[in-house]
Order: C-alpha cells, then sequence, then structure tokens
C-alpha cells in the first residue's frame, strides 16, 4: 500500500514538473508561434541578378535545400530566365517591392501595397500563370514603418511579413569576408527555433555565394530543417508601438 502510494505520488511529482517546464518565448517577436522544431528558412533579398542569383540557387541545389526569394519587380526585366529558374526548382517567391525606392515605397501604406500589387503583376505575367504570392519583405525591414493601421491595411489585403531573426549583413557589407559572413550567420537576436537568415543577392554579393557551404553546414549540424516560405508559413514581424 504504501509502495502504490509512492508510485502515485511520483506520478503527480512528475506531472507537475512536465506542466511547470518553462517555455521559450521570444521577447521582441510575440507574433512567431513558439515551435519545438528548428526550421531555418533562408531568404535573399533584391533579386533576381545576373551570376548571384543563378550561383546562389546552384548552392541550394548542391545541398538538397529550398530557399526564399523576395525579388523586385524591376529587377525582373531581362532576368525572366532567373525567375522561372526559381519557380520550377521549386523556392518560394516573395514580394519586395516594385522599385525598392525607399522615397517612393514608404510615401504611403497605398503606394507600399500598389508596389507589392505591380511586383505580383510582373511575375505572373514572367511565368506565365497565375501564382498568389502572400509573402511580402519590407526594404530594410518593418521597423519603425509598420504601425497598427499599416498593419490592418497589409493584413486586409491578405498578405502575411517576414522581418528576421539572423543578419548576414551582406547588404551593408558585401565585401565581408566569407568567415565574417558565416559568423554573423549563427548570431540570431531571440530564442525562438524558427530561424529567418536574412541574405542578399545583388551583384556585389560574390561573398554570400561563397559562404553558403559554411552556413547551410552549420545548420545542418545544429539539427535544423530547412524549408522555404509558403502561403501558409505563420508570419514574422518586429513589434511595433501601437
Ligand atoms: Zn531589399
Amino acid at each position: 500500500m504504501k509502495s502504490l502510494t509512492r508510485v502515485i505520488l511520483s506520478i503527480l511529482v512528475v506531472g507537475l514538473v512536465i506542466i511547470n517546464a518553462p517555455r521559450i518565448y521570444a521577447e521582441d517577436a510575440p507574433k512567431q508561434q513558439p515551435t519545438d522544431e528548428k526550421i531555418v528558412y533562408l531568404t535573399f533579398d533584391d533579386g533576381p541578378t545576373r551570376g548571384v542569383t543563378d550561383d546562389i540557387m546552384d548552392q541550394l541545389k548542391k545541398h538538397d535545400v529550398k530557399g526564399t526569394f523576395f525579388v523586385v519587380g524591376k529587377e525582373i526585366q531581362d532576368k525572366e530566365a532567373v525567375l522561372k529558374r526559381m519557380h520550377e526548382e521549386g523556392h518560394g517567391i516573395g514580394l519586395h517591392t516594385y522599385s525598392h525606392n525607399y522615397k517612393k515605397v514608404y510615401s504611403s501604406p497605398d503606394m507600399f501595397i500598389k508596389e507589392m500589387e505591380e511586383t505580383q503583376t510582373k511575375i505572373n505575367e514572367v511565368l506565365g500563370e497565375d501564382v498568389k504570392i502572400n509573402y511580402i519583405r519590407f526594404p530594410g525591414g518593418s521597423a519603425g514603418r509598420l504601425n497598427q493601421d499599416f498593419y490592418n491595411l497589409i493584413k486586409s489585403k491578405g498578405y502575411t511579413i517576414f522581418d528576421w531573426n539572423v543578419n548576414l549583413e551582406d547588404g551593408v557589407n558585401p565585401n565581408a569576408s566569407v568567415y565574417e559572413l558565416v559568423e554573423n550567420a549563427k548570431k540570431a537576436r531571440d530564442k525562438i527555433n524558427t530561424k529567418i537568415v536574412l541574405a542578399h543577392c545583388n551583384l556585389n554579393n560574390k561573398n554570400t555565394v561563397k559562404a553558403l557551404d559554411g552556413i547551410i553546414e552549420y545548420y545542418k549540424s545544429q539539427g535544423y530543417t530547412f524549408d522555404k516560405i509558403t502561403n501558409d508559413t505563420p508570419e514574422y514581424y518586429y513589434q511595433f508601438k501601437k
């Protein structure tokens, strides 16, 4: 009888420990649901470009990894084949405005939306099919630009926003060494298990291409699964002031 009591007590204690187990929530990114699964999204902004975007896709193919390209509408002209390849090889294609001109893009929330819609139209023209893309990225990120009204407008259009929690810093510093870029890829701004890595595929991002081996190997060694962003991926954006 005594041992039965002990068994019941043990079960109760274990149960309480499980219920009270600490869960890690990001302080500054409460909008991303916490998940136990380690997922990394490699995202590349500002393409398509000649050379670099293809080189990145070659690297991704070599590692059997899908990436996500946030494309700029005006860059698609004369690089239609690069966009088609992204689509054919199954990468995510997100919207990153048409002009990438901050002054124009951020002149009004309506202009911002218009730029996303123009890019969507251009993509469909080139791909020759009606691909509805919901996921968008703010040039320079949403911090200091997003507010409640703007957010509501974006939601009314059905878009999901993707900022990042890992930054290669290859946009501000494209000439950073391969070593520095790989080290930057290991630093996250929060503790959630979903990592969204910001990288670029501008013409001057040659070292980003070279850093991919090290970045992919690092995330594999840490037990991450690589995934691409889709219309169903939970959005991730920085908390804004109401
Ligand atoms: Zn950009």
